[in-house]
């Protein structure tokens, strides 16, 4: 196994190739899923004034010190502020005004009444006026019901870090801060290039010896799913030509990153190494790892070029162990590919290369708990349809015992 380049060597070799893409500029919406290139340092505070978190009455916490429902304090009502209202109004000692969740808490205030703890009653549309009098029938403390200015979010505040992705509630934050547009990494562009006389794609007949295209439509979808955007380049026949063909046409579209699976095993005769070589600079690895021990690295036209093994699940294995980093490098994430611990149910044995065991993750006790997802050959799908993630065996390791710890890479959000 002397001549097998490891996991994290070749890893290295990869990433040490890799820099991020440019950064543009792009409208808030169109950042969602995108990985923010400058940290967002807030000018503001959020929220800018205290405001009342419930319906009910602004007042002095000091004026309800000794209220009950049989004495209550008796406050008289100056004024109505509903949300987004910017009226001056100033309460004095003994008075109080009826504020709506989110208006801003009028001077002199330092605590709101909920509705439900007072004699008044509020029914959806009532534009009854206000009554003179409100009873309150418990003490509030300073600051209850009132959301302080900041509290959430402090002027010069860093709010997010470059390099970090834009999911929904970082949206959120963008737009309460007021950012119409975004500074983010470009989207990996990445070409899917495949080939062999064999495969036939969807809409075709699957005639004797015939087999789908799988490894366009998966890599298709890892890619959308790790931020980048899939360009499909039709399956080229094992011919010197068409295979050039289908290289040069990937290139047309400016790729960042060239993704080509099948036609890197050691021995096989296929037309896609010939190719590489004549068109790239490229190196041929034999990893210390299952599945998918061949893979092919370097650039062709200055683009980073990945030649992927063709069995579906080596294909799928070797993108979660070296192209799901690259795209992260590519877009700026600051992100690992998540990984928990997990103990095995039943044992293993592994053949001392490192190994990536499809798993079932369930929870017991509050630890993971991991089980392979049937046969694990590398062009059974269904095992890849199952997982939950990729457990790692290490090199060396032969024997994993049932109730042993290891790392599993996930594949899915699991809870
Ligand atoms: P090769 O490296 O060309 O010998 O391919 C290895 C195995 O992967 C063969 O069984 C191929 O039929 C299979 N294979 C290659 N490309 C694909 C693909 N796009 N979809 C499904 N299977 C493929
Ligand atoms: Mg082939």
């Amino acid at each position: 196994m002397a001549d097998l380049l490891s996991v994290d060597q070749a890893l290295e070799r990869i990433l040490n190739r890799i820099e991020p893409l440019p950064v543009e500029t792009v409208p808030l919406l169109a950042s969602l899923g995108r990985v923010l290139a400058e940290p967002l340092i807030s000018e503001i505070s959020l929220p800018p004034f205290a405001n009342s978190s419930m319906d009910g009455f602004a007042v002095r916490a000091g004026n309800t010190q000794f209220a009950t429902r049989e004495q209550p304090a008796l406050l008289r009502l100056m004024f109505d502020i509903p949300a987004g209202s910017s009226s001056e109004g100033v309460l004095y000692p003994g008075q109080s005004a009826r504020i709506m969740t989110g208006a801003p808490l009028p001077e002199g205030a330092d605590a709101v009444v909920p509705v439900e703890e007072t004699d008044q009653k509020w029914k959806p549309g009532d534009d009854s006026p206000l009554p003179p009098i409100v009873s309150v029938y418990t003490p509030v403390r300073p600051g209850a019901y009132v959301r302080p200015v900041g509290e959430d979010i402090q002027a010069g505040q860093t709010v997010l870090e470059a390099g970090t992705r834009i999911r929904a509630q970082e949206l959120g934050v963008l737009a309460a801060l007021g950012k119409a547009e975004v500074r983010v990494r470009r989207r990996p562009r990445v070409a899917i290039l495949g080939s062999g006389d064999e495969l036939v794609d969807i809409d075709q007949p699957l005639t004797l010896g015939k087999i789908r295209d799988v490894n366009s439509y998966t890599l298709f979808g890892l890619i959308t799913e790790y931020g980048g955007e899939p360009i499909r380049i039709r399956t080229a026949r094992d011919t010197l030509e068409d295979v050039r063909r289908s290289f040069n046409q990937a290139l047309s579209h400016h790729p960042d990153l060239l993704l080509s699976s099948a036609g890197v095993s050691v021995g096989a005769f296929d037309v896609v190494r010939t190719v590489m070589d004549e068109i790239g600079k490229i190196d041929f690895w034999r990893i210390n790892l299952r599945p998918g021990k061949p893979l092919a690295f370097g650039e062709i036209g200055g683009v980073p070029f990945f030649g992927l093994p063709g069995n579906p699940v080596s294909a799928m294995v070797t993108f979660d162990v070296f192209v799901r980093p690259t795209l992260l490098k590519l877009s700026g994430s600051t992100h690992d590919v998540p990984v928990v611990q997990a103990r095995l149910r039943e044992a293993l044995t592994s053949d001392g290369r490192r190994s990536y065991i499809r798993v079932k993750l369930s929870r017991e006790n509050g630890q993971f708990v991991a089980e392979p997802t049937g046969t694990q050959s590398s062009s059974a799908l269904m095992s890849m349809v199952q997982a939950d993630g990729l457990l790692i065996i290490p090199e060396n390791v032969t024997e994993a015992r049932a109730g042993e710890t290891f790392s599993v890479r996930l594949l899915r959000n699991v809870e």
